[in-house]
């Protein structure tokens, strides 16, 4: 009795100096307009719907049975879908949702003590992962109009971890770039974080790759990540991606069997299969969030907003002084109290921007008009 009342001490004292991710808030009423965590307005393709159905309704009985542990039919319909990359099977990995994948690459390749090179702002839980294994982490500033230069990261390091498009800022470094990150840190693990790669377009040739998926077979010291949750409408069933070069899979594999073996249940396999089968929807709504995108970035920049070039589902926009004198985190209370939920960071350099997640037509409508009122008042 008295050895677990220790034990217990233990732990709290460990869990308290941990300094968690404070994730975005998902509150329950309709009524909500919820432009805070960069969800798709729009439902995922029918044909997850009709996949997961047909899985619980004509083989619910092999909900009985573990899935695939390692997701090899997903694996391998990944493959397919990146075929013009020669992307085989044996270099994706799946994990529950990119934050599961990402948990599991600062794990298994980021070391203790040595420096992991990250831009100052970007997304929140690389400091968090790095805080709870003790690898350091040097923070490059972005640059003034906050974009990432790969020579900004010219100095020694153990691994590189970007988010591309970044967030909160939405900017997309270019193929380029990360070619040569790749290319000058030849022992370093690249990490590029694509959460939001397929809103994304190169600004000359709409129809060029944006994507450091087609860098795979070229380096093997990077790893591309990307997730489910946002192109794919599909943040509630958790799927997450990384491909890479096979032994860093094969590392990923072990790391993830040895640390925390939960491989994607059944019906998240099934229903990501199905999102990948259906490549015209997919399309469609790519296409209607980069039009709303640009919609919305219209309406705030006619409003005095300064908005910075997304190129992700949502924007990054400092209010004009008109609106509270320009105090961001003022005018988020008061979005909040008229039902309209976005992001506000109290850091720094962005406290006087907020993230705005591209939403429908009718959410996009209800902020402009709030905050034309606010205006007015
Ligand atoms: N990377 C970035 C840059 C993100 O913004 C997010 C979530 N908002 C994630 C990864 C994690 O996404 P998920 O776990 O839903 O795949």
């Amino acid at each position: 009795m008295s050895q677990l009342k220790i034990d217990d001490r233990l732990w709290s004292i460990k869990a308290r100096n941990l300094s968690p991710y404070v994730p975005g808030e998902q509150p329950t009423q309709a009524s909500l307009c919820k432009l805070n965590t960069n969800e798709n307005p729009f439902p995922p393709s029918p044909m997850v719907a009709t996949a997961i159905a047909q899985a619980l309704q004509n083989q619910a009985v092999n909900l009985r049975l573990y899935p695939e542990p390692e997701s090899d039919s997903l694996r391998q319909g990944l493959a397919t879908y990146h075929r013009q990359h020669g992307i085989t099977p044996s270099q994706v990995f799946v994990g529950n949702g990119s934050d599961e994948v990402l948990a599991l690459v600062f794990a298994c390749f980021f070391i203790k003590d040595r420096a992991l090179l990250t831009p100052d702002i970007s997304y929140g839980f690389y400091p968090v992962y790095a805080d709870t294994l003790g690898v350091e982490m040097i923070k490059i500033p972005l640059r003034e109009d906050f974009s990432i230069h790969s020579d900004d990261y010219r100095r020694p390091c153990a691994g590189i971890i970007i988010a591309n498009p970044n967030a909160p800022t939405g900017i997309l470094m270019p193929l380029s770039d990360i070619h040569k990150l790749c290319q000058e840190h030849p022992n370093a693990v690249v990490v590029i974080d694509e959460a939001y790669i397929d809103f994304a377009q190169n600004e000359h040739d709409a129809q060029a790759v944006v994507s450091a998926i087609s860098l795979i077979n070229e380096f093997d010291n990077l790893l591309v990540v990307q997730t489910f949750s946002k192109s794919r409408s599909l943040a509630g069933l958790r799927v997450g991606v990384a491909f890479a070069n096979v032994s860093l899979i094969e590392a990923l594999i072990r790391m993830k069997n040895s640390f925390n073996s939960y491989p994607l249940d059944r019906l998240a396999q099934a229903g990501a299969l199905a999102s990948l089968s259906d490549q015209p929807y997919f399309e469609q709504v790519c296409q209607l969030v980069q039009k709303l995108r640009q919609l919305l970035t219209d309406k705030l920049v006619t409003l005095g907003f300064d908005v910075l070039p997304s190129q992700a589902n949502f924007v990054f926009a400092k209010p004009p002084k008109t609106l509270f004198s320009g105090d961001a985190s003022v005018l988020a209370q008061t979005l909040r109290e008229q039902g309209i939920i976005v992001r506000h960071f109290n850091q720094p350099r962005v406290k006087d921007y907020l993230r705005i997640s591209v939403g429908d037509k009718e959410q996009i409508q209800r902020l402009i008009v709030t905050l034309y009122d606010l205006i007015k008042s």
